[in-house]
């Protein structure tokens, strides 16, 4: 004998029972369609719980990394305009412009080169460069630097979509000026450029060489070097004091073209601090040849990106750098604020948290950026892992398991969000 069966509510009972909490309705019904199909109502909360939370959805990132690549690199600050802007028109002529022309001329102004445009993301400024500059023909790189980077960014596999041929020079651990140098001469060989690569997100320690840009600057072709992390100006002119050890060995856009090189290309988001672009910056001839192949078009960035990269150029040229861009606020924070802030943070909770302590940490740059370096930090450490509970929260926070440990890096996390971080703490540890 089976059971009587209760008959299952309505999709629309069901979708009711949700209204108001923020998920469009066509959403509720699909979702209470799909929970009765599967004979799952009593999931069906649940289910519209984990669709909210499969939204983009702003979290602190308390995981000391300050550009995560998970969590959408460097955060932004620049608010879009809510009206029409003149992403192609001139306002001097009423005419059609130039949608590179305006952030452009200001990129080209901060690398103190002659000319810059603005593609997706340095991805897609690698492509273009070499479709544009090399389609048919070679491009010598150093096996060195025969690199991936980050998630499926490998150079031979851009290389053969852009339509240039790859060909190897020195070994992994050595190239010298002469390994180029016989490469470009070589009968076979019909070199466009020379492309030189910052082997971003790994390092290779102990019997190493590599040539300098200003060295391959002598050969007879153009050098091009994606330089990635998109550090303008070594020398941080931004910044109070020197330029911050976790820099050391970054290559910077201002000196490597000031070394020789024809272009350079990085990403937006990385160092520099602003929305996902790529960008292209060096001597007019060759900007302008990037700018006139068909895949700019397919490449090019949406007036949202150009606007908020505007903002970001111009707080750059005023030197107000540390006070507007989230991700140089965070690695200029002196570290006796971080230690005043972890420590208030503990105190606050000590009654409900009694296990938790300020300690001292290592934040990492992150996104391939620097590797192997750390800056220094402090946290909040918590005896127990509630790593889990914390993202569980409304307002997520993403913190780091070190053990059965939970700890909080300050270093990524904006002091506005200090209080909310000390409630989440008192709320999961009692
Ligand atoms: C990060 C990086 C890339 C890829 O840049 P995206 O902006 O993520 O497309 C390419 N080259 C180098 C050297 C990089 O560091």
């Amino acid at each position: 004998m089976t059971a009587p069966r209760t008959r299952p509510p309505s999709v629309n009972a069901l979708a009711q029972r949700l209204a108001g909490r923020g998920i469009p309705h066509p959403i509720l019904v699909d979702l209470a369609r799909q929970a009765i199909a599967d004979d799952a109502v009593d999931e069906y909360e649940q289910r519209a719980a984990n669709f909210s939370r499969t939204l983009l959805t702003p979290v602190i990132n308390a995981t000391g990394v300050l550009l995560h690549t998970n969590l959408g690199r460097a955060p932004n600050s620049f608010d879009p305009p809510y009206e029409a802007i003149t992403v192609e028109f001139d306002l001097v002529t009423g005419e059609r412009g130039s949608r590179q022309h305006a952030v452009g001329s200001l990129f080209a102004r901060l690398c103190q080169t002659e000319a810059a445009m603005v593609v997706n993301n340095n991805a897609a400024a690698v492509l273009l460069v070499l479709a544009a500059l090399a389609e048919g023909r070679d491009v010598p790189v150093s096996r060195g630097e025969s690199v991936e980077i980050g998630g499926s960014f490998r150079v031979p596999d851009v290389m053969e979509r852009s339509g240039a041929r790859l060909v190897d020079v020195g070994t992994t651990n050595r190239t010298r000026l002469d390994d180029y140098r016989r490469a470009v001469e070589r009968d076979d060989v019909d070199a466009a450029l020379v492309l030189k690569v910052h082997p971003s997100n790994y390092r290779i320690d102990g019997f190493v060489e590599d040539t300098s840009v200003a060295d391959l600057a002598t050969l007879d072709v153009p050098v091009v070097a994606d330089i990635g992390s998109g550090l303008i100006d070594a020398d941080c002119p931004w910044l109070a004091g020197p330029p911050p050890a976790w820099l050391a060995d970054e290559p910077a856009a201002v000196q490597t073209l000031r070394d020789g090189a024809a272009l350079v290309t990085f990403s937006g988001d990385k160092l520099l601090g602003g929305p996902q672009a790529g960008i292209i910056a060096g001597q007019r001839d060759l900007v302008e040849r990037c700018m006139r192949h068909p895949l700019a078009r397919a490449l090019r960035p949406g007036g949202l990106v150009l606007h908020a990269l505007q903002s970001l150029a111009l707080a750059y040229l005023d030197r107000d750098v540390v006070t507007q861009v989230p991700f140089w606020t965070m690695a200029a924070a002196p570290i006796d604020e971080l230690e005043r802030r972890a420590t208030a943070i503990v105190e606050t909770v000590a009654s409900a948290a009694p296990g938790s302590r300020a300690i001292p940490t290592q934040a990492l740059p992150g996104a391939g950026s620097a590797p192997g370096v750390t800056m220094p930090s402090w946290g909040v450490e918590l005896d127990i892992d509630v790593v889990d509970a914390l993202r569980a929260r409304e307002h997520a926070i993403i913190a780091r398991r070190v053990d059965d440990r939970t700890l909080l890096d300050l270093r990524s996390v904006q002091p506005v969000d200090d209080a909310a971080i000390a409630q989440a703490i008192i709320d999961v540890a009692s």
